[in-house]
């Protein structure tokens, strides 16, 4: 047993489940419950003696590269504080193309009851039933993906001799399309219920986990012709999918080293190390570049009055207003504690101007309120430094410049926007 885990949480009535809101709950035991019919249905016909063996393959090398992915799947555990696309997608998706669904479904058991015992079970804030959604998810999406194989005739697949063509590139990107669909609605609905995500497009995913899930497809393709020609070759794959899966913990571990927790904006060492490189771009190619320093108006107050969690909150939903505020390419970092800076490359000072202002009203009009309903009134004063106008040599010098109009909006009367007089 661990250090602060309730004992006997196998009990039924302790399961962490019922602990989540209503229509989450709802949702994950309707999953949960419609996995186990898929399983049902599935076991009506009995796979034949040769599949038993494909499916031994299969779950031979997911097992191997569950053990040897332990460790970086303990690290991108413990750096990661939601959802995120683990690697198991390559077998099962090449379980869809080669296994009848009884088998299909036992790989995807295998998969995530090894996972469990090797990974989840040493963590206690993750409970039983997040891996139990997580596999009943992977059940239903790839039974949707094997509905598309079977409705298409699977045609030429699973060793019938012909070579395959064209249409059945179509045919298995449908069921790929389907699968990632399904698959992908059925985690952004609970995501949606059990988070404070508000919008249904961010809880689709990024577009790097996304292409992530796609890859994972398209190795699967090769997996599932590796089985049906030469099963041996299937265990070469794995090292390609431990290659990805090493590379896709660098890049956590190097955005995580970059990221202010709090906002998911770069931190101000990030942002700084990001805006030098870009003034220096600026400064060999004789172009522009302005920096913003942002600082919310009586921001202590509102920790006074609502609690410091309540401030939090508000960090936050500001952190997004100014993301969404400004152009892609543009930098934004959390400077200090309710301080952001903005990096705007190849502005002049009314483009700056615009763009603050842009800033300064999105956060103006943001409806904010604490738990119990009062409303919250933010504003912020934002001050600007625009290079060459202002023949600053280094990044420091813009900032300090942008400091001095912050402060001298500050003093004028805050909420307002003050450049830095050439
Ligand atoms: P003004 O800038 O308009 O002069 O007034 P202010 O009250 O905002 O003053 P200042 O910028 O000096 O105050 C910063 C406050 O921000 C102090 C601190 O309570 C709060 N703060 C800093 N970091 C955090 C944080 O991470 N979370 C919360 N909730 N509050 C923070
Ligand atoms: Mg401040
Ligand atoms: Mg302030």
């Amino acid at each position: 047993m661990h250090i602060g885990t309730p004992s006997r949480t196998w009990l039924p009535a302790r399961w962490q489940v019922w602990s989540l809101p209503r229509p989450a709950r709802a949702f994950v035991l309707v999953v949960d419950v419609a996995a186990v019919a898929a399983a049902v249905l599935a076991a009506r016909s009995w796979p034949a003696s040769g599949q038993w063996v494909l499916a031994g393959w299969l779950a031979g090398c997911a097992v191997i590269h569950l053990h040897a992915s332990h460790a970086i799947e303990r690290i991108r555990r413990d750096q990661s504080h939601s959802p995120y696309v683990d690697l198991c997608s390559v077998w099962i998706f090449a379980g869809v193309l080669t296994l009848p669904p009884l088998l299909e479904l036992g790989l995807i058991a295998v998969i995530y009851g090894h996972r469990w015992v090797l990974v989840n079970r040493f963590d206690a804030h993750r409970p039983p039933h997040r891996t139990v959604f997580t596999a009943a998810t992977l059940a239903l999406s790839a039974t949707a993906a094997t509905t598309v194989l079977h409705a298409a005739g699977h045609p030429a697949l699973a060793g019938s001799g012909t070579r395959p063509g064209w249409s059945d590139v179509l045919v298995i990107v449908a069921a790929a399309a389907v699968q990632w669909t399904v698959n992908t609605v059925l985690v952004a609905v609970v995501i949606h219920c059990t988070t404070t995500v508000k919008h249904a497009g961010e809880a689709l995913g990024s577009r790097s986990d996304n292409l992530l899930e796609v890859s994972q497809l398209a190795l699967g393709v090769f997996v599932a012709l590796a089985l049906w020609w030469w099963p041996q070759a299937a265990l070469l794959m794995i090292i390609p999918v431990l290659a990805l899966h090493q590379c896709v913990l660098l890049d956590q571990l190097r955005l995580a080293a970059r990221t202010d927790h709090r906002t998911g904006l770069l931190h101000a060492i990030a942002w700084q190390d990001q805006a030098k490189a870009e003034l220096a771009r600026v400064q060999a190619e004789h172009g522009q570049v302005a920096v913003l320093m942002i600082d919310l108006d009586w921001f202590k107050t509102i920790n006074d009055t609502h609690g410091h969690l309540v401030g939090d909150e508000v960090l936050l939903k500001v952190a997004k207003a100014i993301t969404t505020s400004v152009r892609r390419g543009d930098s934004v970092g959390r400077y200090g504690g309710e301080e952001f800076a903005v990096l705007l490359p190849g502005v002049d000072e009314a483009e700056t101007r615009d763009i603050a202002e842009r800033i300064r009203t999105r956060i103006h009009t943001l409806s904010l309120s604490d738990p119990s309903g009062h409303p919250i009134h933010l504003t912020a004063t934002l001050g600007g430094a625009v290079y060459p106008d202002l023949p600053e040599e280094s990044i420091e010098g813009l900032l300090r410049a942008a400091d001095a109009a912050l402060y001298a909006g500050k003093t004028a009367g805050r909420n307002r926007v003050a450049l830095a007089a050439p």
